[in-house]
């Protein structure tokens, strides 16, 4: 699902550019899974990885996820329908043995491309050597 979810944010480039430069190679904006409503922002088909640069406001990160104090009760119904979504998704892929990353927008792009590789490598183990870099 894209919605609330912006296309080439600067977190999500960082984030693709720290990937890229650990050689490891993927799509963007495409969905996973045929039939289900839910594009991811890097997809890796063949070790069956999605990844997701999620927003603090819209996904609710613990740290940013401030609910506004106008329309509380509003904002409140909207990022839940959000939150429970994003687990719905993480569910749908997990049952179809995808493994899905989420990568906070306020998270170094480092430690997010380290946390991908590492989910590429467990599934591609052939390619472990490739992609964990020190
Ligand atoms: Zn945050």
């Amino acid at each position: 699902m894209r919605g609330n979810r912006g296309i080439d944010t600067a977190p999500e480039l960082a984030l693709r550019q720290a990937v890229h430069a650990r050689g490891l190679r993927y799509r963007k904006h495409v969905a996973p899974i045929a039939g289900l409503r839910c594009k991811a922002d890097l997809v890796f088909f063949r070790a069956r990885v999605a990844v997701f640069v999620d927003g603090c406001f819209w996904h609710r990160c613990p740290d940013h996820g401030e609910l506004p104090k106008a329309n509380r009760d509003w904002w409140k119904a909207k990022l839940t329908r959000t939150w429970d979504r994003d687990r719905a998704n993480d569910l749908a892929l997990q049952a179809a043995g995808w493994t899905s990353v989420r990568v906070w927008e306020h998270e170094d792009p480092d430690e997010g491309a380290a946390r991908v590789a590492r989910a590429v490598a467990e599934s591609l183990p052939a390619l472990r050597i490739a992609t964990i870099s020190v």
